[in-house]
């Protein structure tokens, strides 16, 4: 059931307006068929316990009329007659908590189980898609289906087993033992229940309507919270507080408004469906009365009918609140599903590989045209064509949006080019194992460098994993980074990343060259790798580059062009082509494009 979803310009991902997919069984029962024996034996004590409660209001009746018998009579007589009804009733009522307990603790960890796996596969699932499909995908989402979505689906896949199987034979049976009490009092009963849990579900869908409005209120609100915080600088230096301040106050007001309306009508709800239940009472005594009048019935008839008819009460109210979860959590379950069968056009793995010996790094771009799947009509390369010579330097210069990193990311093979080949030593790449390729051929250093919420050492070893401490320890040496990594107290066991010590950008580059080193790549990309840095940290930076490229085919992307004269061949990049190419001198002399570029920084920079 691996079903592909090419991602067409004329299908957006995420679709505007998602129309529902239809819910994946088969899917769903592969992972719900590990737990089938404990699922099995859940509904098994769940039906148990729901038959003991449609016998509990039976028995109740029973006891109720020894008790009415016995009112005025002796102590000894009552305590005699009293004994075994109530032993009886109670032995039912330990055993039905016993199976209560027993469904309950089943029910939770298969649904535990499964949701812990569907998460698992998700993930998994999500990280081997491709980067078009991110470019598309809001991050906020795609944690959502991992998290919300899923949490909806297993309280909706667990309450549907315990309540929906034990309401549904609870009001099935109690109504059998009603009508054998009384069919008098049942047909009435039959006349009155519908229309008030009829009512009651129609107040309570628009009830949930007007929650579900209050709640997308409030998170519009913690929009404006979220942006207008982690943005303070802006909103400092534009002196835009108050304006912040009105906005937020506007949301919470409107948010405010509707939870007001919401707990006016949860209130008028509750008012009046506690009118309707003890209405009923009343009911059911002031007309079983008038029976008993007649001798058609016995106070413990009585008694079982009142019980078991607020246990039908009971059973149908959560039927229909159940309703609307079950919907909710099939559609969850639904998109949690859609995104597990979804197959990236590109898997990570397989394909040829070139053996470490024979690789020398020669890179060619051939005629490559380019549009990102997210802006299909916009060409951001045409006809590019580039020759990477094994262990040289060649930089791409050009205007800022002119697609120099796009030509790094299509040697990443994060997307495909729309037409032409990439090749590695006269193999297209398209033909090589994509995880080799990143793995161990190609190291990526890009102008902001993540880091992850782990130590430094580990950071460095993301570049291969296994790799020794001492390999770590001379990848850092090569990128001018042990120094201060030894400086800091913990040396390399700092931890770094968003909760960890602050490190300077230039520290985090050197961090993430040694990463790059580490796996000893035979082609660097240095995707503007000094741009965001200041005039000392380029210094350092550059060092570590300088030394880092040696022996190996180097693609630079240079905004600044200070950094790239010593460049084997500089590619000036304008049009989705390269428009010109030499060295720094040669196209100095020639006076054109790059001549210009020249000019313009020199006077920007005096
Ligand atoms: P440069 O590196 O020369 O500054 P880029 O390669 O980053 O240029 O971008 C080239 C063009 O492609 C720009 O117009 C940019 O807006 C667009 N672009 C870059 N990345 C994406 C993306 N992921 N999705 C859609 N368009 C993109």
């Amino acid at each position: 059931h691996a079903a592909r979803r090419p991602l067409t310009p004329q299908s957006p991902w995420p679709p505007e307006s998602p129309p529902e997919t239809p819910f994946d069984w088969p899917l769903f029962w592969t992972f719900l068929r590990p737990q089938l024996l404990a699922l099995s034996a859940a509904v098994v004590l769940a039906l148990g316990a729901a038959l003991l409660n449609v016998r509990i209001p039976v028995l109740l009746g029973q006891l109720v009329d020894v008790v009415a018998r016995c009112a005025r009579g002796h102590v000894p007589a009552y305590l005699r007659e009293v004994r075994r009804p109530v032993l009886r009733l109670l032995a039912v009522y330990c055993l039905q908590g016993l199976l209560t307990f027993g469904y309950i603790a089943l029910l939770a960890r298969v649904g535990e189980r499964v949701a812990g796996n569907m998460r698992k596969a998700l993930f998994s699932a999500l990280l081997r898609q491709e980067v078009a499909f991110f470019d598309a995908t809001r991050t906020g989402q795609l944690v959502a289906r991992l998290t919300a979505d899923i949490q909806e689906f297993k309280s909706s896949f667990k309450l549907a087993i315990s309540q929906g199987l034990r309401s549904g034979t609870q009001t099935v049976g109690c109504f059998v033992s009603l009508y054998l009490l009384s069919p008098k009092l049942t047909g009435l009963l039959l006349v009155a229940l519908p229309a008030l849990v009829g009512a009651g579900a129609f107040i309570g869908a628009f009830l949930r309507s007007l929650s579900r409005q209050a709640q997308e209120q409030v998170a519009k609100a913690t929009v404006v919270a979220d942006e207008a915080l982690g943005n303070v600088r802006t909103v400092r230096a534009f002196a835009m507080e108050e304006q912040q301040a009105g906005l937020f106050r506007a949301e919470v007001d409107r948010a405010g408004h509707l939870s007001e309306r919401l707990g006016l009508g949860i209130a008028a709800f509750q008012g009046l469906s506690n009118l309707a239940l003890n209405g009923i009472v009343l009911g059911t005594i002031f007309v079983g009365g008038s029976l008993m009048a007649g001798d058609q019935l016995s106070p413990g008839d009585l008694m079982s009918f009142l019980v078991a008819s607020q246990t039908v009460q009971r059973s149908l109210a959560s039927i229909s609140i159940l309703m609307g979860q079950v919907v909710r959590g099939l559609s969850s379950g639904a998109r949690v599903f859609e995104l597990l069968r979804l197959e990236p056009p590109v898997p990570l793995q397989g394909g040829a590989s070139i053996p470490a010996h024979s690789l020398r790094g020669r890179i060619c771009f051939n005629h490559i045209s380019f549009s990102y799947p997210t802006r299909p009509g916009y060409p951001v390369l045409q006809d590019f064509s580039l020759t990477l010579p094994p262990c040289q330097t060649v930089a791409i210069v050009g205007p800022s949006g002119g697609g120099k990193s796009t030509v790094a990311a299509l040697l990443e093979r994060f997307y495909e080019p729309t037409a032409g080949t990439i090749t590695l030593d006269g193999h297209d790449i398209a033909s090589l194992d994509p995880s080799w390729l990143r793995g161990q051929v190609i190291g990526f250093i890009s102008q902001e460098p993540v880091l992850f919420g782990t130590t430094i050492m580990e950071n460095i070893r993301f570049g291969k994993p296994g790799a020794s401490d001492a390999e770590v320890y001379e990848a850092a040496r090569l990128a001018n980074a042990d120094g201060f990594i030894r400086s800091f107290p913990q040396g390399y066991d700092t931890v770094v990343g968003e909760r960890g010590t602050a490190l300077s950008g230039g520290q985090k580059q050197r961090i993430a060259i040694a990463r790059a080193l580490l796996k000893d790549p035979a082609v660097l990309i240095l995707d503007e790798a000094t741009s965001a840095l200041d005039a000392q940290a380029e210094r350092a930076v550059q060092a570590a580059l300088d030394r880092a490229a040696t022996g190996r085919t180097v693609l630079l992307i240079a905004h600044r062009l200070s950094t790239i004269r010593g460049a084997n061949l500089i590619a000036v990049l304008a049009h989705g082509r390269v428009a010109e190419a030499g060295t720094h001198e040669e196209l100095l002399r020639r006076g054109g494009l790059y001549a210009e570029l020249i000019r313009r920084q020199t006077k920007e920079g005096s």
